[in-house]
């Protein structure tokens, strides 16, 4: 931890970028040769700067105040402002994008380390930024160079600031379902419909908002073919790229959330009075297409932000174990005079915090390890390599997004556990934490359709391909650890769980060629989580081997040969203390929560109909 109140896992970022990953290694190509470890660690540390003294103040602030609704206009919680300007200045919107393309032309791995500290820091804060980068991104990715021309400086330098309007009341997981309409009319397109539940929709941070918005062109067939984007701004552009006169876009009302209520989540009413104007990217009917190429760095991040809420959880909690004085170790119960301790030292909270230690340091390894993906898949020349860093991203996105907010929303629950009563007072940052990453679960497509994307889609996709180069890269690492002499059995509680997995997986195929999508379905969640327990605890023995070797090299190095003197070592040392922890973190993993996939497996192998075959009446 650093940064006085507001907590950064500096320590663990630098062990998976450099230690595990190795991104160093990026510097070697073309794109990235400017770059050395020390600028990415000044990256690193002005991130934590920024996040600790400027970002993380505004947090209660932005919990309290919520955003308000006047006269058809947002107002964001006036804090936000200053810090906005800040965020902006330091270029930390296009903080990957290229450098020609007026960015700072960042690793993607590097970034999203910065992205983990700010989010934490005040989650609702960067929604703003968040969605400005992702419009942004379809105009460079999709834009005639006019429309590069006119929109990609000033949403980058964050003068105007964007959104991603897809969901109708009628069309959320159903994006097929999209009514709002666009009709041409010369150089453009008159957009009419109502969006909801709009993040950074409205609000006063910018001059201008610049909306991505799905709609359906005349005579587009139905359905997800039928549906284009367009680029419609909340202010028009004169042709010298100052703004105008407003565009008939206006904002219907904000919704009162359980969390993240700094974020602005708003109704857009486009083209009421039949003035709206709208400019296609790409070509009709390409809409969908064009969202899910961004679709991957869209979940990548939200899976990012339920990450790092949960992990700032589990280190409130952590400082909480260690302060808060309650009751005698359970050694000396019946002694009303033995000394009272810090609860850290009773077993259930240690099962608790060893537990949530072990999923956040687990789940920024698999993010992270995404992150690197996508540079590799950008960046590499190998066109094997290349081909299958994108496999990699394709293959386990579903997870990252869906598996790691679930598991981050149940790290804040035990988070506010570990504080007893004041867990779910507001004097404690917990309980918004909970309240906050809730929404991660849900948006960026639900997890439940995530998991539907990983058992219907990318198990089978390229024929199989993917699942098995993943299978691949498992397999050869436990074959190269399985006699390791202190991580042989945790390799054998993975290759046990790694065939298990393949089991239901094989099961899967076996049951959809059988003529029966449900049953897959239905278990679809469970198979995701499952994957999910494999992923983790191949990352964390794979950082735990890395651990031990570095920790032997301190023990030799302080001569420190009996277990007596190994224990003050870890004491004195706080590299001795971290790779020890990484040590201990694997072997739980393995030991207690890797056998879960068994019984998770036997569920679905089972075979039980019960919640398929129910009458809807007898619920
Ligand atoms: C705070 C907030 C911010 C948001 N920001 C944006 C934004 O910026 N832009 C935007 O376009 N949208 C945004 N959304 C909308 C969000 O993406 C949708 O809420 C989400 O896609 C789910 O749609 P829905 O709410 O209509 O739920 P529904 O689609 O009605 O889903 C309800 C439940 O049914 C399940 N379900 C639905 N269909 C299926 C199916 N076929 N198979 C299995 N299960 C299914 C879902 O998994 C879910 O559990 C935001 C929402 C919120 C609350």
């Amino acid at each position: 931890m650093s940064n006085g109140a507001f907590p950064i896992s500096m320590r663990d970022i630098k062990f998976v970028l450099y230690e595990q990953l190795g991104i160093e290694r990026l510097c070697e190509f073309d794109k990235f040769k400017d770059f050395s470890r020390e600028t990415f660690d000044m990256v690193l540390e002005e991130g934590a700067k920024l996040a600790a003294e400027i970002i993380a103040p505004l947090n209660s602030i932005a919990d309290k105040e919520g955003c308000v609704y006047e006269k058809g206009k947002v107002k964001v919680p006036e804090a936000f402002h200053k810090a906005f300007k800040k965020y902006c200045e330091g270029g930390w919107i296009a903080a990957s994008v290229d450098a020609e393309a007026g960015g700072q032309g960042l690793p993607n791995s590097v970034a999203l380390a910065t992205a983990e500290m700010f989010v934490g820091a005040c989650c609702s804060f960067t929604t703003y930024p968040g969605l400005t980068r992702g419009c942004a991104n379809l105009i460079e990715s999709f834009g005639t160079p006019e429309q590069k021309q006119m929109y990609l400086e000033k949403m980058y330098n964050g003068q105007w600031t964007g959104t991603m309007c897809l969901t109708e009341p009628q069309a959320g997981s159903a994006v097929g379902d999209v009514k709002s309409m666009a009709k041409k009319e010369g150089d453009h397109y008159l957009i009419q419909g109502t969006k909801i539940f709009i993040t950074a929709g409205d609000h006063d941070l910018a001059e201008n908002i610049i909306h991505a918005v799905l709609a359906r062109t005349e005579n587009a067939p139905p359905g997800v073919k039928g549906l284009s984007l367009f680029i419609v701004p909340k202010v028009r552009i004169n042709p010298d790229g100052s703004v105008g006169e407003p565009n008939d876009v206006n904002c219907g009302g904000i919704e009162h959330k359980m969390g993240l209520k700094g974020s602005s989540t708003c109704t857009l009413n486009f083209g009421d009075d039949g003035k709206c104007h709208g400019y296609i990217l790409g070509q009709e009917g390409q809409g969908i297409q064009l969202m899910f190429q961004m679709m991957n760095e869209a979940r990548l991040g939200v899976g990012l932000q339920g990450f790092s809420l949960g992990n700032l959880a589990y280190l409130f909690a952590l400082k909480y174990a260690r302060e808060r004085i309650q009751g005698v170790e359970v050694t000396k119960m019946k002694d009303p005079n033995a000394p009272r301790v810090p609860i850290i030292k009773h077993p259930d909270v240690r099962r608790m915090l060893m537990t949530m230690k072990a999923y956040a340091e687990g789940l920024r390894a698999l993010i992270y390890r995404s992150a690197y993906y996508a540079d590799l898949a950008e960046v590499a020349t190998d066109p094997q390599e290349k081909e299958y860093c994108g496999n990699m991203i394709d293959l386990l996105i579903p997870i990252v997004k869906a598996y790691s907010t679930d598991i981050a929303f149940r790290l804040t629950e035990w988070a506010i556990q570990v504080h007893g009563g004041y867990g779910y007072c507001g004097e404690y940052p917990v309980e918004q934490i909970c309240r906050d990453v809730k929404i991660t679960s849900i948006y960026e497509g639900t997890n439940g359709i995530q998991a539907m994307d990983l058992v219907g889609r990318k198990l089978s996709l390229k024929k199989g391909a993917l699942f098995m180069g993943w299978m691949k890269e498992v397999n050869e690492f436990i074959e190269k650890h399985k006699t390791h002499p202190v991580f042989g059995t945790a390799v054998g509680q993975l290759e046990q769980a790694k065939n298990t997995m393949v089991n239901v997986s094989m099961h899967f195929a076996k049951v959809a060629a059988g003529g029966d999508p449900l049953y897959p379905m239905l278990n679809a969640y469970p198979y995701l989580e499952l994957f999910g327990e494999v992923e983790l605890a191949y990352l964390l023995i794979d950082q735990a081997i890395i651990a031990q070797n570095k920790l032997r090299a301190i023990f030799q190095n302080a001569g420190a040969t009996t277990d007596e003197a190994k224990a003050k070592v870890i004491d004195d040392q706080a590299d001795a203390a971290f790779y020890s922890g990484k040590v201990y973190t694997a072997d739980f993993f393995a030991s207690n929560i890797l056998p879960k996939v068994q019984a998770t497996a036997m569920t679905i192998l089972g075979g039980n109909r019960s919640a398929l075959n129910i009458p809807d009446a007898a619920f």
